[in-house]
């Protein structure tokens, strides 16, 4: 049985993203190693536990119109050095499950006492056609199934009070496609509070915003579910001071070479549709919207920000459906308020999207550093096609929060503030450690991340932290920008003593770029790996400066 297709999926080949992995997608004549007749069976739990949650288990079924099941048996096993524990065992008497998404989140309590690295099993046994089967973690035909590999941290993230820890890139079950799938928001919600995180923003497509809720090949000149996205995204929010969602999309639109690149549209009320890299109608790779147009239209609390500015497309994507990278010009657009040049990857990071923000900082360019890991669903680990329809990849990257934005926010912590914090700068990105800094003046008055400060000499008060999860602290970078000479230099780099975990200093910088910033680098490390935070910049433009540009 084939999910019926018209020719110009063809071309969907070459163009696949990252979501939990939609199987059922044939091409007539074409063999699938991966394609079975079931429903595509996965569960998933958080890679990370703060400090006493309970563990989040979610079983989350698709295609179950197609390939309707009775649910018979769910279970968990938690392994612990040599010891096992039964953590789940849960019989839905019976449940017949026959509709195109189905979920349960449990949430179960773990043994007394549980810390450090654990591992999980989750069995699900079921029957389909007369037959009883029983998956292991999923039932993909060529993924590992092997137990999935917790943190039940005993420490909670590293962050001082006022700052709130998110991922600013995700996609939700608002994707839905020829290739993947994302999780509910109430789902990623709940398993995101188990793990320390603070926010999210969901940026589905906006090929996919735009689709009818039931068929994802024809669009929906109603935009249900965009407004549905809308909607759920406020009923999550109200009432909650202590976890934020923020609505938006990826929207594909025209770099300034009309090539498609993705751009966040966070917090705006109006859809813009984009389809030029969808993929979805034969040689219709022209983008709807232009960058510089877009900012022109965008409600004053919309917040804007460049989606992996810095990857490079594979060939077959530049060539079949027009994509391109962002170009100096565009991040020079008006109203561009932030650069996500951290997606998931850290090496692409350090090496091209650090990199490339600090030449803009250094043009005088001020975008806000930011951080995400377009994770689809993928709380543990990321499941995706490879070869289509030969080979399933399985990895750690990817992965729901591994990277995160901090925000420091001083007001009640809210949708609004939250979205004015990460606009006025207040913003570091980690995979670890929390780095924080301020300037003082001779007057006590502090310019903190995001500030500018004025004068030409001050006290910067800079604070590092981690724990045994990140390491020890290794080192703390102060760099310095120059505007007129266009140039970064390294003010300090020193290595607190060994087995760090807290540090805090004041140091007098005597003399000040009359136009430039400061920024604060520390990185942490364990037997695990090294761990990397990055602050965006106090701003320096002293009064003389300022008065020269009068
Ligand atoms: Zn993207
Ligand atoms: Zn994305």
């Amino acid at each position: 049985m084939y999910i019926d297709i018209p020719d110009s999926c063809f071309w969907l080949i070459p163009v696949f993203f990252f979501l939990y992995a939609e199987t059922h997608f044939r091409i007539p004549g074409l063999f699938s190693r991966y394609y079975k007749k079931e429903p595509e069976i996965i569960a998933d739990v958080p890679f990370r536990l703060d400090p006493g949650q309970p563990l989040p288990v979610l079983i989350l079924i698709k295609d179950t119109h197609l390939f309707p099941v009775t649910l018979l048996n769910i279970s968990a096993t938690l392994y612990r050095g040599d010891f096992k524990y039964e953590i789940l065992n849960d019989c839905p008497e019976k449940l017949f499950v026959n509709q195109p998404v189905w979920h349960e989140l449990y949430s179960t309590p773990l043994p007394e006492d549980t810390e450090g690295h654990v591992r999980l099993d989750v069995l699900i046994t079921f029957e389909i056609n007369g037959k009883v089967k029983t998956v292991r973690n999923d039932n993909y035909a060529l993924t590992s199934h092997s137990p999935f590999e917790i943190n039940i941290d005993p420490h909670p993230l590293p962050k001082k009070q006022k700052w709130f820890l998110g991922d600013l890139h995700y996609h939700s079950i608002y994707s839905n496609d020829q290739v993947e799938f994302g999780a509910p928001l109430d789902v990623t919600k709940q398993i995101a509070g188990t793990m320390g995180i603070d926010f999210f923003a969901v940026t589905d497509h906006s090929y996919d915003l735009d689709d009818l809720p039931d068929d994802y090949l024809q669009n929906d000149p109603l935009l249900s579910k965009w407004y549905d996205m809308l909607e759920s995204v406020a009923a999550l929010n109200e009432g909650d001071r202590s976890f934020v969602i923020i609505p938006g999309e990826e929207l594909s639109a025209g770099n300034d070479k009309n090539q498609n690149v993705h751009f966040l549209l966070l917090n705006n009320r109006e859809f813009f549709p984009g389809s030029g890299d969808s993929a979805e109608k034969w040689f219709r790779t022209r983008p709807e919207w232009q960058i510089r147009k877009v900012l022109s239209k965008l409600d004053a609390a919309a917040l804007a920000v460049a989606a992996h500015p810095e990857t490079e497309p594979p060939l077959l994507q530049k060539l079949l459906i027009n994509r391109g990278k962002w170009e100096d010009r565009d991040y020079m657009a008006e109203g561009l308020h932030g650069v996500q040049v951290w997606n998931g990857i850290k090496n692409h990071f350090l090496d091209h999207g650090l990199k490339k923000w600090v030449s803009l900082l250094l043009q005088g360019k001020r975008l806000s550093l930011l951080a995400g890991n377009d994770a689809h669903g993928n709380f543990n680990r990321f499941r995706q096609l490879g070869t289509p329809f030969l080979t399933m990849r399985e990895n750690k990257n990817d992965v729901f929060a591994t990277v995160r934005t901090g925000v420091y926010i001083e007001k009640d912590f809210s949708l609004n503030s939250l979205v004015e914090a990460i606009k006025n700068g207040r913003t570091i990105v980690t995979d670890g450690p929390f780095a924080e800094l301020s300037i003082k003046n001779k007057n006590g008055i502090e310019s903190k991340i995001g500030d500018c400060f004025t004068e030409n000499s001050g006290l910067v008060q800079f604070t590092a932290l981690s724990t045994p999860s990140f390491g020890f602290i290794k080192s703390i970078g102060l760099y310095a920008g120059d505007l007129s000479r266009k140039q970064e230099i390294k003010v300090f780099c020193l290595t607190p003593g060994p087995e760090c975990y807290q540090y805090s200093e004041e140091k007098v910088l005597p003399s000040l770029p009359q136009s430039g910033y400061v920024r604060l680098t520390v990185v942490s490390e364990n037997k695990s790996g090294t761990y990397h935070c990055f602050t965006n910049p106090v701003y320096i433009k002293q009064e003389q400066a300022i008065e020269d540009r009068h």
